[in-house]
């Protein structure tokens, strides 16, 4: 049996060679005499395998010297709550913009701690748009600004930078990390779950402007310390071995690939692709994102017709394509095209779409 087209928004498909090498070295891990998730993590094995992961995102992202960079267990959620309590003051003004479901995620987890101001949201808009940075009612006193780099649900993407001044910007980018070239000087800090785009559910990554460690932030366990961590290179306590190794595998794959750049061509052409099968359907497929902030990584789509949406996913599965329902959220069908979905996956997709059209439009 072949394995499928897997648009599932995360945890998402992984490269076939990551999972072909972690098949390989399940039983044992070179000459260890074990596999790499049974031994210690301070032994060397694990240690080369977390400095290499290190080493690897640092050049596939562009990752300068003077940003830190942490793997935790926790993801996406974890930090949204840990930034609040590493860099703002208890009750200092934090300004979000909001342009999705994880944004309003987000600001649940900071609540608790810190004055919480959304400084723009296109909630009334449905989420279909980005509010325009002249709009943005921003704090000179806020200890940062976040937002939401690309919504994994709303399928609304940030194509350009945010200016914000003195006050560092602060973006989830758990959908969108290693996706085409960024400037990370331009944030204060990045944060990932990694299982869209970097491989495993089950760890996090954290990407932060030195300095900003500086700050004192708020009360809180050693455990919730970003300094800490990074004393502890990460293993501060025993980490998710596994998920940092498969991380690890997935990094490199990305490299021999090309590299960001490489994945930003095949993005653009994937996502091209599959709005143009959409948007020429006549109005068969619906996407309703304003086209200049389209998430070129998960394309939302509705049908007019929403009664024959079980066939379709039904008939989808059985052309070896899944992981198609939309969110719960949002309804509808939702395509997550992440760097492990090759170009031909999105081909074979579009080609069902207009073949489903044909016989049930
Ligand atoms: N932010 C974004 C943009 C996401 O897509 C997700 C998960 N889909 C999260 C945050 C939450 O991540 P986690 O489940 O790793 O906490």
């Amino acid at each position: 049996m072949s394995r499928a087209y897997n648009f599932s928004a995360g945890p998402a498909a992984l490269p076939e060679p990551v999972l072909q090498q972690a098949r390989d070295e399940m039983l044992e891990y070179g000459d260890a005499g074990a596999s790499i998730v049974e031994l210690s993590h301070r032994g060397d094995e694990f240690i080369d395998v977390a400095r290499r992961a290190e080493a690897d995102l640092r050049r596939l992202v562009g990752i300068p010297d003077d940003y830190a960079v942490l793997f935790l267990g926790g993801g996406a959620t974890t930090q949204q709550a840990l930034i609040a309590l590493n860099f703002a003051a208890p009750g200092q003004p934090v300004d979000y913009v909001v342009t999705g479901h994880w944004g309003r995620i987000a600001l649940k987890q900071v609540a608790p701690y810190v004055d919480l101001r959304i400084a723009a949201s296109s909630e009334t808009d449905g989420f279909r748009s980005i509010p325009p940075r002249a709009e943005w009612a921003l704090s000179a006193d806020a200890a940062y600004v976040h937002i939401t780099a690309n919504e994994t649900i709303h399928g609304v993407e940030f194509r350009d930078v945010p200016d914000t001044g003195a006050v560092p910007l602060f973006a989830d980018f758990s959908s969108s990390i290693a996706s085409e070239p960024i400037d990370v000087r331009r944030y204060g800090l990045i944060y990932a779950g990694a299982q869209k785009n970097l491989g495993p559910v089950g760890i996090g990554v954290v990407i932060v402007d030195r300095a900003l460690l500086e700050r004192v932030g708020q009360p809180r366990a050693e455990i919730f310390d970003y300094r800490a961590h990074l004393a502890a290179e990460s293993m501060l306590n025993t980490p998710p071995s596994w998920n940092w190794y498969l991380l690890g595998l997935t990094v490199r794959w990305m490299l021999d690939e090309g590299g960001v750049e490489e994945f930003a061509r095949r993005s653009e052409a994937k996502a091209r692709a599959l709005y143009a099968a959409i948007d020429g359907s006549g109005g068969f497929y619906r996407n309703e994102v304003d086209a200049a902030v389209r998430s070129r990584m998960n394309v939302p789509f509705f049908l007019q017709e929403p009664a024959l949406e079980e066939d379709f996913l039904a008939g989808a599965r059985d052309a070896g394509l899944i992981g198609l329902r939309g969110h719960r959220v949002l309804g509808g069908i939702r395509a997550s095209i992440y760097n492990a979905m090759p170009v031909a996956g999105v081909e074979a997709l579009a080609a069902y779409m207009g073949d489903f059209q044909q016989r049930r439009g």
